[in-house]
């Protein structure tokens, strides 16, 4: 039907259910959007396509097409790159709400993090209550091109590894020279020929503008390990951002002590653009390893980690608090640092 017959209908109509059918005709859906009743025509083929990838990997079923897709751009090779708002469909426009941003199939060959994200989902659409006043950005396959192939691979359909494509301060200067130096040229982590190249960090780079999230997860595999990034960075102890750090324990605590580690920061990667230079908490999870088969395991795992990661209101403890000068003694710094250093040399050469 068209807008003129709707306005026609409207004119016809007494005057205070005229205004009211008409504030419900262009108001915008805001909350409790986030399921679908239509799908467009370019989610149910990526969500036939997701499925498919459920069925060979023993998934079960996605329940893809009864989410609330978003989507504005597509991959090198033409998948849409989408996401779903759980709660407050604006949260940048508004100071007071928390949100949290989630983001899965970075490296499409770390296979259990896609399945990581549609759990989170799950887990969402059956309980609102984690998000009421809140916001959850999910995007559970950050890196379509690379994940859905007989042999997954890491970087995108331009062979660019785009957790090293992000417009860092250090880009220029470090990020091909690192790439030929410490990895040899490895073309699993070639950071591209400039910064903000690929499709896919476009993508998250504008999730991050638009949603204006207090804390980022990024769910990796397989390095078994809590990485951190942002305000009161393990590195530097400078100024202690109090819920950040606090999270940080009580995500490992919730996942029987998960080891945390306290990764570099690498040119072009998310946790250098949006942690260490955006200053937003910014959250790797390492899942155990990559193998489908073990994703039921670590969902049960890390299912309270999430939970607490998505209901803790870093804002509202910010805004609490003034900012404390860090101890290095104190808080999570000193005793991750310490693992930091001993885990340095183990994992660097497969870093996320
Ligand atoms: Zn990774």
């Amino acid at each position: 039907m068209k807008n003129i017959d709707i306005k026609r209908m409207i004119k016809q109509l007494p005057i205070g259910i005229s205004i009211f059918l008409l504030s419900a005709f262009l108001r915008p859906n805001r909350v409790h959007a986030e399921f679908s009743s239509e799908l467009s025509k370019v989610m149910t083929t990526y969500c036939a396509k997701i499925d498919a990838y459920f069925k060979k990997y023993k998934w079960g079923k996605s329940n893809c097409d009864t989410y609330k897709w978003n989507h504005v751009r597509n991959s090198v090779a033409g998948d849409p790159l989408s996401w779903v708002v759980f709660g407050n469909q604006e949260p940048g426009k508004d100071k007071k709400i928390e949100a949290t941003m989630i983001m899965c199939g970075v490296h499409g060959d770390e296979i259990t993090p896609v399945k990581f994200c549609f759990d989170i989902l799950t887990m969402l659409k059956n309980s609102p209550a984690l998000y009421e006043g809140k916001s959850v950005i999910v995007a559970p396959i950050v890196c379509p091109d690379s994940f859905f192939k007989n042999k997954p691979t890491r970087t995108n359909a331009n062979k660019v590894d785009i957790n090293r494509n992000f417009p860092t301060k250090d880009w220029h200067s470090h990020a091909l020279k690192y790439w030929s130096s410490r990895y040899r040229k490895d073309p699993r982590r070639f950071p591209g020929h400039k910064p903000l190249t690929e499709p896919e960090v476009v993508f998250q780079v504008n999730l991050i503008k638009r949603y204006a999230p207090d804390k980022i997860l990024s769910v990796h595999a397989p390095l078994t390990m809590l990485d951190y990034d942002g305000p009161s960075d393990l590195h530097s102890h400078q100024h202690l951002d109090e819920g950040a750090n606090e999270l940080l324990i009580q995500m490992a605590q919730k996942a029987k002590g998960y080891r945390i580690i306290d990764f570099p920061h690498y040119p072009g990667s998310l946790g250098n653009y949006a942690g260490n230079e955006l200053k937003i908490p910014t959250y790797t999870l390492e899942l155990p390893s990559s193998d489908p088969a073990k994703s039921e395991e670590f969902w049960v795992l890390f299912k309270d980690a999430i939970t607490e990661a998505i209901t803790k209101d870093l804002k509202r403890i910010k805004d609490n608090s003034s900012t404390v000068q860090a101890n290095p003694g104190e808080a999570v710094g000193k005793s991750s640092a310490t693992k930091a250093e001993q885990g340095a040399d183990q994992t660097d050469q497969v870093a996320n």
